[in-house]
C-alpha cells in the first residue's frame, strides 16, 4: 500500500490514496499524516523534512492537535512531568505540559562535561547529524517521584529516547510513556522500545518512503478515526 503525495480533499478531510497491486482504495488519515503529505519533503538518506511545521517554522495548530492527541492516547496514565530533548521536541512538549499543567523539562545537548556533579548525563548518537551528543539534565529538574511522559518529534533508531529514559532512571523516576510525532517504522527504535515494555504512542508511523517518487506509506493504526482529523478542545473531557 503506497500513499502518494497527491491527496484528495473531500469535505475538508483529506483521503490518502493507496494502491495495492490491482486496486485503489481510500482511507482517512489523521491530521499529522495529512500535514506530512501536504508539506513534508522526502530527502535522500531516509530523511523526512518537515521544516515548515515542526523543525524550523512551528505550526501551532498542529502542535496543539498533537498535544490533545497525546493526552487522549495517554488518558488514565499518571504524569507529573513532560520531558523532551532540545530542540524540536520543545514545542510539542510545551503545549502538552500546558494541557497536563505540569513542568516541561528539556535535556540539553553537548554541554561540556567538566563537572557532571549536578547533572545527569547520557549519550545519544544523532541520526540526522551523524555525531554523538552528550545529553544533560540538571539534577534539580528530575526527581525520584517523577512520572515522566517523554515526547519527541521523531523516533528513528531510538537513541534520543533511550538517552532520556536513562536520565529519568538515573534520577530514580518512572517513565510513564513515550509520545512521538513521527515514528520511522523502518528503523528499529519503536520496535526495541516496545519490546523493552515502554508504551510508545506515535501519531504518524512511516513504514516506507521514497525520495525519488516522493511517495510515503503510513502504517495503519487502530487509533485512526475520522474525529482525529478535526481535534478541538471541546471534543475532549480529561
Ligand atoms: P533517534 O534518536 O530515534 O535515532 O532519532 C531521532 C532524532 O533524530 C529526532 O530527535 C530527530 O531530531 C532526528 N531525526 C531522525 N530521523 C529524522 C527524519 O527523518 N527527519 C527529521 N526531521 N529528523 C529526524
Amino acid at each position: 500500500m503506497l500513499l502518494f503525495l497527491q491527496s484528495i480533499v473531500s469535505e475538508s478531510k483529506i483521503l490518502g490514496i493507496f494502491a495495492t497491486s490491482n486496486e485503489k482504495q481510500t482511507y482517512i488519515m489523521n491530521f499529522l499524516e495529512e500535514k506530512i503529505l501536504l508539506d513534508g519533503v522526502i530527502k535522500e538518506g531516509n530523511i523526512l523534512k518537515v521544516d515548515s511545521f515542526l523543525n524550523h517554522q512551528i505550526d501551532i495548530d498542529i502542535m496543539r492537535q498533537m498535544a490533545y492527541e497525546f493526552k487522549r492516547r495517554f488518558r488514565g496514565v499518571e504524569v507529573n512531568k513532560v520531558l523532551t530533548i532540545e530542540a524540536s521536541g520543545i514545542a510539542i512538549a510545551t503545549l502538552l505540559g500546558n494541557l497536563y499543567d505540569v513542568p516541561v523539562v528539556f535535556a540539553k545537548k553537548n554541554e561540556t562535561a567538566n563537572s557532571t556533579d549536578d547533572k545527569y548525563m547520557s549519550k545519544a548518537y544523532s541520526f540526522t547529524h551523524k555525531k554523538q551528543n552528550n545529553v544533560f539534565i540538571s539534577k534539580p529538574y528530575l526527581h525520584a517521584t517523577d512520572k515522566v511522559l517523554i515526547v519527541d518529534d521523531f523516533l528513528a533508531d531510538g537513541q534520543a529516547a533511550h538517552a532520556l529514559i536513562d536520565l529519568v532512571h538515573q534520577a530514580g523516576g518512572t517513565v510513564a510513556g513515550i509520545g512521538i510525532a513521527v515514528e520511522k517504522g523502518q528503523q528499529q527504535g519503536g520496535r526495541i522500545l516496545r519490546e523493552e515494555g515502554y508504551r510508545v504512542e506515535s501519531i504518524a508511523i512511516v513504514d516506507a518512503m521514497d525520495w525519488r517518487t516522493q511517495t510515503i506509506r503510513f502504517r495503519e493504526q487502530p487509533e485512526r478515526k475520522l474525529e482525529n482529523t478535526q481535534l478541538k478542545t471541546d471534543d475532549f473531557v480529561f
